[in-house]
């Protein structure tokens, strides 16, 4: 596939990047990964992607008659990729853009997108994933939490958790049992919540960056409506394939540049530390370092145009996802690491200190990091998915 710019596709790509450079909100501290949860940046957040909404750059291929702007796969990852090249952070609604959309764009009925999509879109409506229970998270289909038919709703009863952005959520993407007496992929169904319905409750869990990005969440009697069903009853499981596919699909294209600029960060450290004359690795161990972070980052680059040329031509995101999401976790991890080891005794030294290293970047991202190979499944079970799903493989026991 030719994947340089076609003329109409580099018209776009300049008007984005002089909108991008004149609009994108600066002075947002690098959270890497993190989702914004203090009050200032989501606020910043919330503005940010109502401008982007405004001005024509979000849902850039999904359908016009729901919000978006009826233009290609292409165009959209254009514009990812010149987001990532001016640092413009990722828009609040992070989950209702990456995942809850495409799932209804998917599954929903033209009731469900009219209602939902343009709301998302606009920040109207801020989603979450209540996929994850205390006992099922990579064994998903395990889930217990219990939808029940009462007339035209559904009742629901349980707990989940770690669920990001629960506490700014107005909707929440559930998974639930609705047949406990079938095979346990074959028993969920998918329903969209209404956070403010009475009986959700929402906990904060803090996590070890001092942060509280994710949640528990307790559903007491939540009525729902059964229009709120998406997909079959008792068929939720494929529907939620197709919010996982998302999940760990959209995130690589984008990611590229991304890594590529923390990549840049990490060299000019490197460079900084030898110059002090206090590097704690010699300058050949800090350049083989540096040369194997940037093969893999090309590496991520050559994978994700694998998969975005797969997307194109027409396929859905598939297994693949978990070969990008392994890399991309694993290496973040990597680079945090390495950077600690080049701020030597400063390394312990966190956000605030007047001595620490671009004022402690490295050090939440290492802590933050080490969440990236457990969310959107855990290392061992991407590395599952490759082995069965992609290389053939036995199945394991
Ligand atoms: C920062 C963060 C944000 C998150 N956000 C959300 C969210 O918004 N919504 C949501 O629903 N969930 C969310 N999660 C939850 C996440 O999806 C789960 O934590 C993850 O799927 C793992 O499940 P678990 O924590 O129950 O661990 P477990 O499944 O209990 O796993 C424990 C350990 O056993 C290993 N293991 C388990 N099964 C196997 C197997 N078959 N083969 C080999 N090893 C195995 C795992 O790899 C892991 O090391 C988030 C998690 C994090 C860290």
């Amino acid at each position: 596939m030719d994947l340089s710019d076609s003329p109409k596709e580099a018209e776009f790509r300049a008007r984005a990047r002089r909108w991008l450079e004149a609009n994108a909100p600066r002075g947002l501290k690098d959270r890497g990964f993190a989702l914004a949860i203090d009050e200032r940046t989501v606020r910043i957040l919330t503005d940010w992607q109502r401008r982007l909404y405004d001005a024509g750059f979000l849902g850039i291929n999904w359908p016009k008659e729901y919000g978006g702007q009826g233009l290609t796969l292409i165009e959209s990852a254009i514009f990812n990729e010149e987001m990532a090249r001016v640092r413009a952070p990722a828009p609040l609604n992070e989950l209702g853009l990456s995942m809850g959309a495409p799932t209804i764009l998917e599954h929903g009925t033209e009731a469900q997108k009219k209602r939902f999509i343009p709301k998302i879109l606009s920040c109207e409506e801020i989603w979450c994933q209540g996929f994850s229970e205390p006992g099922s998270g990579s064994d998903l289909a395990a889930l217990a939490t219990r939808a029940v038919i009462d007339g035209d709703h559904f009742i629901i009863n349980g707990q989940k958790v770690w669920t990001s952005l629960g506490h700014l959520a107005d909707w929440c993407m559930l998974l639930v049992r609705t047949d406990p007496d079938a095979p346990k992929h074959r028993g969920i169904s998918y329903i969209l919540v209404d956070m403010h319905s009475p009986g959700v409750k929402v906990a904060p869990l803090r996590q070890m960056t001092g942060e509280a990005e994710f949640n528990q969440m307790f559903f007491d009697d939540v009525r729902v409506p059964r229009e709120n069903l998406l997909g079959p009853l008792n068929g939720g499981w494929g529907v939620a394939l197709t919010t996982l596919m998302n999940e760990r699909a959209t995130l690589s294209l984008a990611t590229v540049m991304r890594f590529r600029n923390v990549f840049e960060d990490l060299a000019e450290l490197a460079r900084r530390a030898i110059a002090s004359g206090g590097c704690p690795v010699s300058p050949a161990v800090a350049r083989q370092t540096l040369a194997q972070f940037y093969v893999d980052v090309e590496s991520m680059k050559y994978l994700a145009y694998r998969n975005f040329s797969r997307l194109v031509r027409g396929g859905t995101p598939g297994p693949e996802g978990s070969i990008s999401k392994l890399l991309w976790s694993e290496l973040n991890q990597r680079m945090n690491e390495f950077a600690l080891t080049l701020a030597g005794p400063r390394a312990a030294l966190g956000e605030g200190s007047p001595h620490a290293i671009d004022d402690g970047r490295w050090q939440y991202g290492l802590l933050r990091s080490r969440g990236n190979t457990i969310e959107e499944g855990t290392s061992e079970v991407q590395r599952s998915i490759i082995a069965e799903r992609l290389l053939g493989l036995p199945k394991g026991y």
